[in-house]
Order: C-alpha cells, then sequence, then structure tokens
C-alpha cells in the first residue's frame, strides 16, 4: 500500500488528505504531520476569538470546488444559522473559529467513516517535520520528526502555510522585553498590560485588525497605535454591482504597463460610473494566476516593487461592519493610524518606545507601548523560515526560492523544482508557500482547488500537466464581487 505524507495541517494539508480518500480507488496510507496550530484549523481558523471574522462570504467558502454549496449546507445545520432564510446564510461573514469546526468536521468524517473500513487511512501526527530524506533505493523519501519518529512515504506534499512575520528586531532586549510580541498568532492575548496602557501595531493589513479586534472587544481603553509605510487599511467589502465590460480577452496576455493602463482606464470608467472600482481588481480574479505566470520575470518584480501594497489593499478586502468599527474608532481616537517607518526601537521599563519616522521627512515620533505586536503578516523568503525543514531542504537542494524569492518553486503540475531544475517525482507543495509562482494562493476559493487537483496528481502514476490546474472557473468565483 502506497503512502502519502502531508506536511502541515492547515486548510491545505487537511484538505488534501480530504481529497486524497474522495479520490484513491487503491488503498492508501495518507499520514498528515502538523505542529504548533491545530489540526483542521491551521493559522487562519485556529484562533478561539469570536471576533475574527472570515473575510469572505460563507457562499464563497466551500472547502470543495466541486460541491460549491457545501459550506452553507453546513452551516444550516448549525442552530445559530438554522432559522435564517437561505439568502442571509449565504451572504455572512462567519466567525473564523466556526470555519474551523467545518474544517475539523470534513476531516473527522473522513478519517472515521460511518459505512465500515475506510479504503483511505488517514493518520493524524502532532509533530514537526525537520527534514526531508530522499530514498537510496527505489522511490519516495523518509520524513524526518522532531520526535526522533519517521514516516517512510512514496510521496510528499509541503503545505507548511503562513509563517510567522519577520522579525522587526535582531536578537537582543527589545525582542527578549514582555512588551514585544513578535508572532501576531502567538498568544500575546494572554500577557497582556493594564487595558488603560497604549498599545502599538505593526502593520495596517487584515493581521492588525484581528488585533485591533481583539482589543476591543476587551474594552481597551489605552489608545491602539497602527503604523505602516502607507497607512492604509483593508478596504470594505460591497454588493450590488457588476461591471461586465471587463476585464477584455487578451488581459491574460498583458504586459504590466499595458495591464496597469487598462485598469487604470476601467477604474476611471467606473468611477465615473458611481461605483467601487474595487470591482475591477474583483473581476481580475479568475484571470489573476494565468496573468501572473504570463507575466515576464521582470514585471513581476516591478509589480511586487510598486504596485503589490495597492493591490492588496483592494484585493483583500474585510466584512463591512469590520470596516465601520475600524472607522468609529479612529475617529473617537481609540486607534491612531500612522504612515511612516519604524525607526529605532528601545526599552524603557514596562513599555517599548518605539521613533516612527513620518514619510514627508518630518521628525520622528516617539511611540510608547506597553505591548507591541508584530503585523506585518507572513515571512515569504524560504531562507528565512525559522523551521528546520526549509533550511534542511534548502541545504539538500531539494527545493530552490522562485525568482522573486517569496517561496519555492515548482511546476504547474505542482512537483518542486530542486536546486538543479528538476522536477520532482516525490516532493509536492501547495499553498501560500507557491506565492511567487502564482501570486493569487492564498484564499479558499484558490486552495479547494489545489488542494483538489493536487490530490489527483500525486495519485497518478506520472504527475502529468493540466493546464488549469489551480484555476476555478469563473462560474465557481461569479458570486464574489457582486
Ligand atoms: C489570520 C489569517 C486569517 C485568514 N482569513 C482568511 C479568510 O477569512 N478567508 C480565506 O479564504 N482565507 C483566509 N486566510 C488565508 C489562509 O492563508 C488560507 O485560507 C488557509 O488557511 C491557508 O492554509 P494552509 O494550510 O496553507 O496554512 P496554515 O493555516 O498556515 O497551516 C499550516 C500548518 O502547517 C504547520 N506546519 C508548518 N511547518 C510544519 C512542519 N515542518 N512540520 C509540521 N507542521 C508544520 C503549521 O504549524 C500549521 O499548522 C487567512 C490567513 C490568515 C493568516
Amino acid at each position: 500500500m502506497k503512502t502519502i505524507a502531508i506536511v502541515g495541517g492547515g486548510f491545505c494539508g487537511t484538505m488534501t488528505a480530504v481529497n486524497l480518500a474522495r479520490l484513491s480507488i487503491e488503498a492508501l496510507r495518507v499520514v498528515v504531520v502538523n505542529d504548533r496550530f491545530p489540526t483542521g484549523r491551521g493559522v487562519a481558523y485556529g484562533t478561539t476569538h469570536p471576533e475574527h471574522l472570515l473575510n469572505v462570504v460563507a457562499r464563497n467558502m466551500s472547502a470543495f470546488p466541486d460541491l460549491p454549496a457545501h459550506f452553507v449546507d453546513w452551516l444550516r445545520n448549525r442552530c445559530e444559522f438554522s432559522d435564517l432564510p437561505l439568502a442571509e446564510v449565504r451572504e455572512q461573514f462567519v466567525p473564523r473559529r466556526v470555519y474551523g469546526d467545518y474544517l475539523q468536521d470534513i476531516l473527522f468524517w473522513h478519517a472515521h467513516p460511518v459505512a465500515g473500513p475506510a479504503r483511505v487511512g488517514i493518520e493524524l501526527v502532532e509533530d514537526e517535520v525537520v527534514d526531508l530524506e530522499p530514498a537510496s533505493v527505489g522511490r519516495g523519501a523518509r520524513v524526518l520528526l522532531r520526535s526522533g519518529d519517521a514516516v517512510d512515504a512514496d510521496r510528499v506534499v509541503l503545505a507548511t502555510g503562513n509563517p510567522a512575520p519577520h522579525d522587526l528586531v535582531p536578537p537582543g532586549p527589545v525582542r527578549d522585553h514582555p512588551a514585544y510580541c513578535g508572532n501576531p498568532w502567538r498568544g500575546w492575548q494572554d500577557r497582556l498590560p493594564d487595558p488603560g496602557e497604549d498599545v502599538l501595531l505593526v502593520g495596517t493589513g487584515l493581521t492588525m485588525i484581528d488585533a485591533f479586534l481583539t482589543l476591543r472587544s476587551l474594552g481597551w481603553r489605552g489608545t491602539v497605535h497602527a503604523v505602516s509605510r502607507t497607512g492604509l487599511l483593508p478596504l470594505a467589502h460591497f454588493k450590488g454591482s457588476d461591471y461586465p465590460a471587463f476585464p477584455p480577452e487578451s488581459v491574460e496576455t498583458m504586459g504590466l504597463r499595458e495591464l496597469a493602463d487598462l485598469i487604470e482606464e476601467h477604474c476611471t470608467i467606473v468611477r465615473a460610473a458611481g461605483m467601487n472600482p474595487a470591482i475591477v481588481v474583483d473581476k481580475l480574479r479568475p484571470y489573476t494566476q494565468r496573468i501572473w505566470r504570463n507575466l515576464s520575470a521582470a514585471d513581476r518584480k516591478a509589480f511586487s516593487r510598486h504596485y503589490r501594497t495597492r493591490w492588496n489593499v483592494v484585493r483583500h478586502r474585510i466584512p463591512p461592519s469590520v470596516a465601520a468599527m475600524m472607522a468609529d474608532a479612529q475617529e473617537a481616537g481609540r486607534l491612531v493610524v500612522h504612515r511612516g517607518k519604524l525607526g529605532a526601537l528601545r526599552c524603557e521599563g514596562t513599555r517599548i518606545v518605539a521613533a516612527v519616522e513620518p514619510g514627508d521627512g518630518g521628525p520622528p515620533r516617539a511611540l510608547a507601548a506597553a505591548l507591541m505586536v508584530n503585523c506585518t503578516g507572513p515571512r515569504e523568503s524560504p531562507a528565512d523560515e525559522p523551521g528546520a525543514l526549509m533550511r534542511n531542504l534548502l541545504g539538500r537542494g531539494l527545493v530552490r526560492p522562485d525568482e522573486l524569492d517569496m517561496g519555492i518553486e515548482v511546476t504547474p503540475d505542482f512537483a518542486v523544482v530542486d536546486r538543479e531544475g528538476r522536477p520532482s517525482d516525490v516532493l509536492f507543495a501547495i499553498g501560500p508557500l507557491l506565492k511567487g509562482t502564482l501570486w493569487e494562493t492564498t484564499a479558499v476559493p484558490e486552495l479547494r482547488a489545489q488542494a483538489h487537483r493536487v490530490a489527483g496528481v500525486v495519485l497518478s502514476a506520472r504527475p502529468r500537466l493540466q493546464p488549469d490546474w489551480a484555476q476555478e472557473t469563473p462560474e465557481n468565483l461569479v458570486e464574489y464581487y457582486i
């Protein structure tokens, strides 16, 4: 019997295991090795805080690309949603912990099917994968775990997900200070200062919003400062408009300059029609991966340098209710957003004092905070990852960074490319690790398709190219923007 090992048990690892169980016609052993966050939930859905909402409405959060109503149907079996009309359930921004329940439910039913012994056995192991040893004879690899155990596997899928943010400070007194929290997803809520103290959140994206919402729900009285180079917060979702004239068929083969002009032109038209120009970015969603793959390396780099932040602000939006809370907090002075660069940091008793250098060349402003949380988002460069696994994979030459150093290089059939440029027969990868290859590989509407397709690829004797491998059909996403 073949063994497939999956490294990581967040959405991607879990749904790869589930799809292997759904698709395999032969007996199969699937071993999911996961550490730090609860298996099934991962970083995003491991939160226990009810104020952390999905940033995608329920109708687009099915875990299965071939069963688009699956999540909404599941939700309607929960008492808090059972009395709501279907149309309302579909539009809910559900707490992420509820989505974690959904994923764990799916995993449980595939790992413990009620209809007798399963053809595919799913084993869940809580441990850290620290290395992979390619088999010296035959195919496969030995997956080495922190505990000293090992799993011999025919194929291995890397689904290691979202690493903690890049460190803001080198090792030293600030990093060791009790007020400093380098990982926004690890327990800073358990060591809070007095609620009258000021807090500094570094970053103004989705992670900062999570942190602010938690402080708000605790009735925080001190001022919360948030700082980033742009000072821009994510925009709110909106409904009720469509823009069928966009995009033109040629969009997938345009270079960056042409693309930027096209987007600018259509944003102007949409604005003039009184609609939200973000719809132009939404309408690109089903094409984004193909556009990205067709761009030259120079254009991808230029996009990352010049447009990335603006793109993210428009693309990764928040529920309108959350946007309204953020606006209220800013108006009331409970949240102060600073546009500037984080300068020197020093410890002062129970506080950390940060110098924020404004973008306009003015003098730095000193902000003293009894809690400072790094909300700058997941780190990207594989060489930067603190875990042993990536270091060892790079050291062995089993993986190589993609050309933007945002993740690792894979082929269109998910095979990991080694240092010499050879696609592996054994090692595959999905999820945020593929950012440099695909750009749009963060949210469930893309990841569910990847999990389904990587399962198909690893089950076939010889992985085969599927040109549209990670692409949802526009029909599956069509309601995303209206
Ligand atoms: C805070 C947050 C909120 C989000 N909200 C949404 C949302 O509302 N809607 C949406 O569509 N998307 C959202 N996303 C995007 C999110 O990236 C995906 O939805 C999805 O959860 C990614 O899953 P993953 O399995 O790739 O990664 P992760 O959830 O990061 O899971 C990876 C798992 O692998 C484990 N792991 C890593 N290395 C090893 C190792 N060497 N050995 C063993 N285990 C290992 C990690 O500890 C972790 O448990 C959010 C992301 C974040 C970070």
